[in-house]
């Protein structure tokens, strides 16, 4: 039994212009241990589907499943108890940390929730001090006195206090210089071998998401387009709308850069107020056809474990759809 299943989860909001899904019937699953990559444009719906999993945005319809327990319309009371296994991680560590709180404080705040006492989280906050390589005095200072890197570590110690089982990273490193980036990531990958805990890991940037996921999946406009194992998809994608991040991404092995066609995103992600027709995607695809513009593909199995929303199959790559589109400069 997988240790989270998300199940046709669809989330909609009601605006003065309309009703908005953000989230469209989207299906996965986390293992044990395991780390999923969500990955799309800003406004695809990617955050709106962490939140809506640990239930601080109300989902319309589908089902959450942790550990065999459905949380999805749980009573808040119980829901307390079940969310110790299933903790976040926010996108601005500054914003998320409460400024008049000292470290000790902020780590410490699940403990108390849950109960403990004054003297197990001490010692408790002291040992995740050290677990996320914190200076040893963090603990009586105030999250102004640290660097942005130093306040995501506060942020997954807050996360790692309850040794909860899933942690949902929402874009973690995002707002980090580009040079504290990978020892944030490199600490989520060690502790989650010493702790075994599972990461949906949230992010704009695919080179990002690959370098950590055992499997990725691809939003794009609130629903899956693509999902699979992330070596696979990263040598290899099946959905023009991969094909194109995967352009936009850097590359550090020349060998991979040299094969891998140059795409141009065309236009903007369209309104989900408004989405179009058939494809969502179709607007902007390069490869659209008439078909495409009128039908919507549904998500479907093409090898393995990889699943795409495409009319076509560029894994096939049939001679009369262009692989390359247009060359970046
Ligand atoms: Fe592009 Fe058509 Fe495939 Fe959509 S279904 S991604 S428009 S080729």
């Amino acid at each position: 039994m997988p240790l989270l299943s998300v199940l046709s989860l669809c989330v909609q909001y009601q605006t003065a212009q309309g009703t908005v899904r953000a989230v469209d019937d989207v299906s996965f699953e986390l293992e044990d241990g395991e780390t999923v990559g969500l990955v799309g444009e800003s406004g695809c719906g990617k955050s709106t589907l962490g939140k809506a999993i640990m239930r601080l945005v109300p989902s319309s319809d589908g089902r959450v499943v942790l550990d065999g327990q459905d949380i999805t319309s749980m009573p808040n009371a119980q829901l307390k108890s079940v969310r110790k296994n299933m903790q976040m991680i926010f996108q601005d560590p500054y914003g998320s940390l409460n400024p008049r709180h000292d470290v000790g404080t902020i780590i410490g705040q699940p403990l108390s929730v849950a109960g403990w006492s004054r003297r197990d989280i001490r010692d408790r906050v002291t040992e995740l001090i050290r677990q996320v390589g914190l200076p040893a005095d963090a603990e009586r200072r105030y999250p102004h006195e640290f660097s942005g890197g130093q306040r995501q570590r506060v942020g997954i110690a807050r996360a790692l206090a309850l040794q909860p089982k899933v942690i949902i990273c929402d874009e973690p490193v995002s707002a980090l210089d580009v040079s504290v980036r990978a020892q944030v990531i490199n600490l989520l990958q060690d502790l989650q071998q010493q702790t075994g805990v599972s990461f949906l890991f949230i992010s704009n940037d695919l080179s990002v998401v690959e370098h950590i996921s055992d499997r990725l999946i691809v939003m794009y406009l609130g629903r899956i387009v693509e999902s699979g194992s992330g070596e696979e998809i990263w040598r290899q994608p099946a959905h023009p709308y991969t094909l194109a991040l995967l352009a936009a991404a850097p590359i550090a092995d020349p060998r991979l850069a040299r094969g891998r066609a140059k795409q141009v995103l065309q236009g903007e992600l369209p309104s989900p107020l408004n989405p179009p027709q058939g494809c969502s995607f179709h607007e902007r695809c390069p490869m659209a056809r008439e078909r495409c513009g009128k039908e919507r593909p549904l998500l479907r199995k093409v090898s393995g474990g990889r699943m795409v929303a495409c009319h076509y199959d560029l894994l096939e790559q049939p001679a009369e759809l262009p692989r390359v589109v247009s060359v970046a400069s």
